[in-house]
């Protein structure tokens, strides 16, 4: 029998017109960048008046699986130019057919205005990932406290959606800090996890309160006694901290006046800068009599035609920089992808954090910020 636009009906599992999306019934296999490179946008979400979030899925309708916490990066093409950026997972691991990024607009940042002009249901990403190792899932603890300001939520959103979804036995405290009430991400969704979990406590602490005028919450800084006030028993939690850089030098600051052992603290950091001047830290050479560490092999760029000396104690983009080669790079942490070249020949220790597939390194690919090499090289640059 023909049936016609007016008789379908959606609910009608006879009608062949009804798509069924691909996870009902068996789980499907796990999405993984070593097979299939490209996600597909599938949604978008105004979170505030300048933070986005999207929502990716596979296009073969495979699941993911990462750790709260971790990033995906995106290898993408702008302008004719090759650009990589890292952004976390904002989604909950609980929830693994569709995974998403939460963006925040950088004022003249070429990616983050990008995603925000022109990723749009149906636009696929080539992505990578996902990677590293900011995580709650490898500390266990049966407390926590969450510190974030700004986008650095995100990480700690992962990890608070994953405690709310498999109802997890531990107790969370969760402090994010911005600017204004109208820039709190997960405002809405912190208060409703909070509101229907005993173990699971929310704060926001606003610089300002901006054009609302009905802001009941804290405003200024976070400052140790307002810590105390918001979470007194904080010296017995395992805390993750994410923002931007002076705000995570002064989380730091006031758990070093508190006496907050260390081992227990965990930071991730959003800006480069940040990462690659700990990465640029004068490099430690190694004694003079080991003649081992000290021997030095020849890197040839074979496009640029240039010859440079690189100690086996240092990255190969470490040596480039010094001998005025310049080489793309970002993150200086084997995390971006940015400086993946081809090896001609040669081999090196390559120490990454997820920017780069293993099928690319059976192919010969390295990263040159996170690669010393193990004997001559010639790089295809
Ligand atoms: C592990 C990790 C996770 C991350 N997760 C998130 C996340 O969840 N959400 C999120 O929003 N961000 C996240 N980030 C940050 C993100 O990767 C980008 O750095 C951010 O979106 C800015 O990228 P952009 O391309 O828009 O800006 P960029 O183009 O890199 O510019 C950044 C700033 O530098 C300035 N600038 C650029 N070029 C120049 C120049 N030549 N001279 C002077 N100034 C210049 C720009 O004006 C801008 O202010 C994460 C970063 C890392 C490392």
């Amino acid at each position: 029998m023909m049936r016609d636009a007016a008789q379908f009906n959606p609910l009608d599992p006879g009608d062949s017109r009804v798509t069924r999306p691909a996870f009902w019934g068996a789980l499907p296999e796990r999405w993984t960048s070593e097979v299939e490179e490209t996600l597909v946008c599938c949604h978008v979400w105004q979170e505030t008046h300048d933070v986005k979030s999207f929502f990716l899925r596979s296009p073969q309708g495979r699941t993911f699986s990462f750790e709260p916490g971790q990033f995906l990066t995106l290898e993408l093409e702008i302008d004719g130019e090759a650009i990589n950026r890292c952004y976390t997972i904002s989604s909950s691991p609980a929830r693994p057919h569709t995974i998403s990024i939460t963006v925040k607009r950088v004022p003249g940042g070429k990616v983050s205005n990008w995603l925000h002009d022109n990723l749009r249901p149906g636009v696929s990403l080539r992505v990578l990932g996902p990677a590293g190792e900011f995580t709650c899932a490898r500390h266990a603890a049966p407390k926590y406290l969450f510190l974030s300001a700004g986008s650095g939520v995100t990480p700690l959103m992962s990890m608070s959606r994953a405690h709310h979804d498999l109802a997890e036995d531990r107790d969370i405290v969760f402090v994010h800090s911005a600017r204004t009430p109208d820039d709190i991400i997960f405002a809405r969704e912190l208060e409703l996890i909070a509101s229907s979990r005993a173990n699971f406590r929310t704060s926001f602490v606003c610089e300002r309160v901006g054009a609302r005028t009905d802001w009941s919450g804290v405003t200024g800084f976070l400052s140790l006694p307002l810590l105390k006030l918001i979470a007194p028993d904080f010296m017995e939690r395992e805390i993750f901290t994410c923002g931007p850089a002076p705000y995570m030098k002064a989380v730091r600051d006031l758990l070093d006046e508190a006496g907050f052992a260390r081992e227990r603290y965990h930071e991730e950091s959003f800006s480069f800068e940040t990462l690659t001047t700990q990465a640029e830290a004068p490099v430690e050479q190694p004694p003079a009599e080991s003649s081992a560490e000290t021997a030095s092999f020849k890197i040839t760029f074979a496009k640029s035609r240039r010859e440079i000396q690189c100690g086996t104690h240092q990255t190969v983009l470490d040596a480039a920089r010094q001998a005025g080669v310049r080489l793309a790079s970002s993150c200086s942490q084997g995390m971006c992808g940015t400086c993946k070249v081809k090896l001609v020949s040669g081999q090196v220790d390559m120490k990454h954090s997820g920017g780069i597939r293993q099928r690319e390194i059976d192919q010969g690919m390295a990263l040159l910020c996170c690669s010393k090499p193990l004997s001559d090289l010639v790089v295809d640059k």
